[in-house]
């Protein structure tokens, strides 16, 4: 325990490694240890200078404010340090691999950012005359066009705001179409290789969720599914490519089936990365998909930015698509459709998702991203983003299980299970040592069918040379992990924080700001 400049008392290292000489100030040498902006600046003081006399007559009178509200008072240089501290604590895209399976962790073209901050985009309001914001509407009517082209699907809604957010939009348009034709189908089918937010969506919407098993090969066990189906089966929701990080090569064929038995076929397409340019999900029987502009569109995502999951739609859900979406009038005129009227919709839009048009900064960013690649362009993304992808399965192999590996090459993810460490240790070992390594750690334990699983997404943007960085020190720790070298448990040892209790973390998370010596005196 040590005091700071500012007199707090911080726990450098914390369960870290015995340093010989611990600091004063908590800090670890370019690593600076942060208090809280209100432990820096207090109330007594202020980062300008007023004049004696700047106070006057308050024209508020009466209603003048005569209690303190204890705002910390910094100068500009304390301010921008204090900020840009804190920003340093956070890995980021922008520092390095970022290897988190599912989330397409890629880089972000700073052209996206150049369009995104132009004013006509930056700037605008989504209650301005629509006459004033043509430009902005265009946008958004041409991204729509890419996406239904990529997906080969004739209709898109555009205004959810993120993945998960997506899913709803597809099971509510799912429900809207069964309840129009009086049908009163309750389960919704998931199988164990999709994502999370599949069963999580399907409950929130109030269908019964049954799980389908995978096969021994990490794909949808196709004859178990087909035996499910039946008339109280409302739909499936599969996500392709997997969670296992392999396409579901069956996906046509359970559109039939599921199609045949008077159900729906939703698919999480937010790891279109793998198959954009390659796969249209139209030709696959789909009736639904989201789309995660920020994953595979790139745009800055996970605590740093804003989503948007657009759901693309087939023929026969077209009518229920929510509300507005933007209409081209003619050469360079567009109208937004807000209401239904029956010319406009047949009056069957299950409704609103949000209370506007959608992401408007995630929309200029993703058609910036698609326009300066063009479609030979994403075409290649995807192999890239595959063969990356590949080459860590393949030179990992050796050391760590990767369960489907022997069935053939995987997708744009590479999946590893903690078989063969020593006892002992775990994929939590694995992933806090790599942070020590400087290298954000993998998906953890996700998905489930796989024992302790550790899912690898590089994203087609790294470099070959950053690759064999990232597997030289996976590698490594491997290497320490199955030798049961106890120095692990301990890591990360160079992280602003060191092995946090990570349920504590979760189950009693401490969300009120506590003095130190009085959080101290709670414990
Ligand atoms: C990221 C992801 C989601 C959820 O998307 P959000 O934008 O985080 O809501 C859903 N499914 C899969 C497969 C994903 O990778």
């Amino acid at each position: 325990m040590s005091m700071n400049k500012q007199g707090r008392q911080t726990q450098p290292h914390e369960g870290g490694a015995s340093d010989p000489h611990p600091t004063t100030t908590g800090n670890r040498a370019l690593m600076l240890e942060e208090p809280l902006i209100f432990e820096i600046g207090d109330s007594e003081r202020t980062g300008v200078d007023w004049p004696a006399d700047c106070w006057g007559e308050s024209r508020l009178g009466d209603l003048a404010r005569l209690e303190r509200i204890d705002l910390p008072g910094l100068s500009e240089p304390e301010t921008i340090r204090h900020y840009t501290r804190l920003s340093r604590q956070n890995y980021g895209i922008d520092l390095g691999l970022f290897p988190l399976g599912s989330c397409t962790m890629k880089h972000n073209p700073r052209l996206n950012e150049k369009m995104a901050r132009l004013p006509g985009f930056a700037d605008i309001h989504p209650l301005q005359p629509v006459a004033s914001v043509q430009g902005a509407l265009g946008v958004i009517h041409e991204l729509a066009h890419w996406l239904k082209t990529l997906t080969g699907m004739p209709a898109v809604a555009m205004s959810p705001k993120a993945g998960a957010h997506g899913e709803l939009c597809g099971i509510l348009a799912i429900r809207a179409a069964l309840e129009k034709r009086g049908d009163a189908r309750q389960v919704v089918l998931v199988p164990e290789s999709a994502h999370g937010t599949n069963p999580a969506t399907a409950a929130f919407a109030g269908y019964a969720v049954e799980d389908i098993p995978a096969t021994s090969e990490g794909r949808v066990d196709f004859d178990a599914l087909q035996k499910r189906l039946g008339p109280d089966v409302a739909g499936v929701m599969i996500t392709n490519p997997n969670t296992c990080g392999l396409f579901e090569r069956d996906m046509k064929r359970i559109s039939d089936a599921v199609h045949e038995a008077g159900g729906f076929v939703y698919c999480d397409g937010a790891n279109f990365n793998a198959i954009v340019g390659r796969v249209r999900p139209g030709d696959l029987g789909i009736d639904a998909m989201h789309l995660n502009l920020h994953k595979t569109f790139s745009t800055p995502h996970g605590g740093g930015g804003p989503g948007s999951g657009p759901v693309v739609f087939s023929e026969a859900l077209a009518p229920f698509a929510p509300l507005p979406f933007v209409e081209k009038t003619g050469e360079g005129s567009f109208r937004l459709v807000e209401e239904e009227t029956a010319e406009d919709h047949h009056g069957d839009s299950f409704g609103r998702m949000t209370a506007f048009h959608g992401q408007m900064g995630m929309f200029t960013r993703a058609l910036t991203y698609i326009m300066s690649h063009g479609a030979d362009g994403l075409r290649q993304v995807s192999e890239d983003a595959v063969l990356n992808a590949n080459y860590i399965l393949r030179s990992m192999e050796d050391l760590l299980e990767a369960p489907f590996a022997p069935s053939g090459p995987c997708m744009h993810e590479a999946l590893f299970s903690d078989k063969g460490v020593a006892d002992g240790f775990s994929t939590v070992d694995i992933a806090k040592g790599l942070i020590d390594e400087g290298f954000h750690p993998m998906t953890m334990y996700f998905p489930l069918v796989v024992h302790g699983a550790m899912l690898v997404e590089p994203t087609e943007t790294e470099s070959k040379a950053d690759i064999d960085q990232f597997i030289a020190a996976f590698r490594s720790v491997v290497e320490r992990a199955k030798a049961g070298d106890e120095s692990l448990h301990g890591a990360p040892y160079h992280a602003p924080r060191s092995r946090l209790d990570e349920t504590a973390a979760a189950r009693k998370p401490m969300l009120v700001y506590q003095e130190p010596a009085q959080a101290e005196a709670a414990e």
